[in-house]
């Protein structure tokens, strides 16, 4: 679904990502890990386009990514993206915070938008929820509502990045149980995130990134047993 060829990525004099290959299939989950500015916030912006590439290709569904217009909009709302932080709208309702990309951005009519989202509301367990604001929520139902949301506008891929990170430990299990389901349902997923559980049991590939590189890839059950590289090894052995 999402193929990434000889990607290169600079900001300035430094080089974010060094010629990465990626190809990520219907259905997959591929979680990406490693060190601080290795280069995973980029690469997950630049797959929807949020970050320009220098150099390479990617491709979406089978079409080249586009830079500007039309084909831009179509891609940003078939991939959705989820963040450490919520970015939900403080001024709306949750249930609006979740309508607001399929009725503004794709002219859908809203009541069929309000059930679609309150069906999403009710998946990701906050239903009760929807007529109060981003601020009353707790952050686990914050980061579930920015994940309706993004799942609102109906994508074939989603993009998550350190979902986990800004939230109280009690609450980053709800959060995960969300994702896992997802990945069970057969979403293709790219997740970005320190929780090597969630590698474990939902992902089918770990992509191991340091300095801009694509340094390993493998079955999550291979890459936590037998790490190829010292940098995957020292990574590991600093963080479980
Ligand atoms: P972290 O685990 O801390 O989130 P990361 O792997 O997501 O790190 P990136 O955010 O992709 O890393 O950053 C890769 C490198 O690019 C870092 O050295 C970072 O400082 C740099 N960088 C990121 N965004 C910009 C920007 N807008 N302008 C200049 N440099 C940037
Ligand atoms: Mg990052």
């Amino acid at each position: 679904l999402i193929v990434l060829s000889g990607v290169n990525k600079w900001f300035g004099e430094l080089h974010v990502l060094k010629d990465v290959n990626l190809s990520i299939g219907r259905g997959e989950v591929v979680v990406v890990i490693g060190p601080s500015g290795s280069g995973k916030s980029t690469l997950c912006r630049a797959i929807n386009r949020l970050e320009p590439i220098n150099s390479g290709e990617i491709v979406f569904d089978g079409t080249s990514l586009p830079a500007e217009g039309k084909p831009l909009a179509r891609l940003r709302s078939e991939v959705g993206m989820v963040f450490q932080s919520f970015n939900l709208f403080a001024h709306k309702t949750i249930l609006e915070n979740v309508m607001l990309g399929p009725v503004k951005v794709r002219k859908e009519k809203a009541a069929a938008v309000r059930e679609r989202a309150m069906g999403l509301l009710d998946r990701v367990g906050i239903a009760a929820q929807a007529e109060k604001y981003p601020a009353q929520l707790s952050g686990g139902q914050q980061q579930r509502a920015a994940i309706a949301r993004a799942l609102a506008m109906q994508p074939k891929a989603m993009l998550f990045d350190e979902p986990t990170s800004a939230l109280d430990p009690e609450m980053v299990g709800e959060v995960l149980e969300v994702m896992t389901t997802l990945a069970g349902e057969g979403m293709t997923m790219v997740v970005v995130t320190h929780e090597m559980g969630f590698a474990r049991h939902a992902a089918n590939r770990v992509v191991f990134m340091a300095d801009g590189l694509l340094v390993e890839e493998a079955a999550p059950a291979e890459f936590f047993a037998n790490p190829r590289t010292d940098r995957a090894k020292d990574f590991l052995s600093k963080i479980l």
